[in-house]
């Protein structure tokens, strides 16, 4: 397995698809052309892929393909997350492929997405050797749009279960299982932990 020279050979159509997305950047939690053109990016690789409803998001869950077989290892989730909106300035970078449109991925979510629709390539063709899933969250609304807040509404971090303290211990906080669940954003996370079943 050689994933650097694996990404180097994405090079060509990753410059493509971020210089596309930097070319027609939309702000706030609707992005429909972006939505189009990463789902088009998307297209045919092996991965479970959902869009929202709240907002133009899109969630891509690859099952990898392994088994867990080291002592103790469990097999578990990542979440890996790219950001899609823009924010409301004039591009005046010169660039050729430079906004015209008020609208200017300034903060880089151009090169988020772009980079993990990468990711999703290269964990795709190496599907077999994962032993655990893993979660693409395109996230629209970042710039304050609460966009985030919207995919867990819908459900972005169930397939997060079995990676569940693994994650609160990350965030500190002993009651974020019981808060979230009381809020309806995750399910069965109140007393015990939950199996690693998928949805
Ligand atoms: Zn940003």
């Amino acid at each position: 397995m050689d994933l650097l020279a694996d990404a180097q050979s994405l090079r060509p159509e990753l410059i493509e698809l971020r210089q596309a997305l930097h070319r027609e950047p939309e702000v706030g939690l609707h992005l429909p052309g972006t939505q189009e053109r990463l789902l088009e990016a998307l297209r045919g690789l092996p991965l479970e892929i959902t869009t929202g409803t709240e907002t133009t998001s899109v969630t891509g869950v690859l099952r990898g393909g392994a088994t867990a077989t080291a002592p103790g290892a469990e097999r578990t989730t990542v979440l890996l997350r790219g950001d899609m909106d823009a924010l409301p300035v004039d591009e005046r970078s010169g660039e050729d492929f430079a906004a015209t449109n008020g609208a200017m991925h300034a903060c880089g979510h151009d090169l988020h997405s772009t980079a993990l629709v990468g990711a999703a390539r290269l964990l795709c063709a190496h599907r077999d050797r994962l032993a655990g899933d893993v979660v693409f969250m395109f996230q629209p609304g970042e710039e304050g749009w609460d966009g985030a807040a919207a995919m867990i509404r819908e459900g972005v971090l169930v397939g997060c279960l079995s990676n569940w303290y693994e994650t609160q211990r990350l965030l500190r906080d002993p009651d974020l299982a019981t808060k979230l669940g009381a809020a309806g954003l995750i399910p069965n996370c109140t007393e015990s932990a939950p199996s690693a079943s998928k949805s």
